[in-house]
């Protein structure tokens, strides 16, 4: 029988649509903001959003949170545990995993007004949604229910990605909107004091 994947967004749907989320709602929450320039087009209020978006937010913990489930859930239940796991959506997979994050958050931000693990909660959130994890419930909701193990056989699971990239329409269109939303972002980034500034400070001049 052949076994399918299931959509699998990679790196750069994860990172753009939930960069893209943060930055419309920036810009919403500014259009409410006294003094607010609600006379400028669709687009510059989005670039003047993303600038003063990473002036509260550091953007890079924001992507590195959008595939943090990813990051961690990966390797733990493909390259380390296969035979226990082999599965790629584990724990971070749970909606727990954003709530802790959530949750710990609370006192630095009271303490030193840190908001790195509410962002990485927020990019957590994201990439379970993208994930479409609603439809597998029983990792959503884990410990209340109990994580299942997959159909999924664990070998050559880089070769899958690639040939599920490559062949499956909801694997490469998010991967491919991600890689057109990001152009913007890097043609802003470089007339704003350049994308190794960016990388640098995590802001935006
Ligand atoms: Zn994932």
């Amino acid at each position: 029988m052949h076994r399918k994947i299931g959509a699998h967004m990679l790196i750069l749907g994860h990172t753009s649509i939930t960069l893209g989320v943060a930055v419309v709602a920036e810009a919403l929450y500014e259009r409410h903001a006294p003094g607010a320039m609600t006379s400028l087009g669709v687009l510059p209020r989005l670039r003047s959003a993303f600038v003063s978006l990473s002036h509260t937010v550091d953007l890079r913990i924001l992507l590195v949170g959008s595939l943090l489930p990813d990051i961690i859930d990966k390797p733990v239940g493909i390259l380390f545990f296969p035979d226990v796991f082999g599965t790629g959506r584990l724990f971070c997979h749970a909606l727990i995993f954003p709530l802790v994050l959530a949750i710990a958050g609370v006192v630095p931000y009271l303490k030193t007004g840190s908001n790195a693990l509410f962002v990485l909660a927020y990019g957590s959130t994201m990439h379970l949604v993208l994930d479409s994890m609603w439809l597998k419930t029983s990792t959503l909701f884990w410990p209340i229910t109990r994580l299942s193990f997959p159909a999924l056989p664990p070998t050559d699971w880089l070769g899958n990605v690639f040939l599920t990239l490559l062949t499956n329409p909801s694997a490469y269109l998010p991967e491919i909107a991600g890689g057109i939303l990001l152009v913007p972002v890097l043609l802003l980034l470089n007339r704003r004091g350049g994308v190794l500034h960016f990388l640098r400070t995590g802001t935006v001049d």
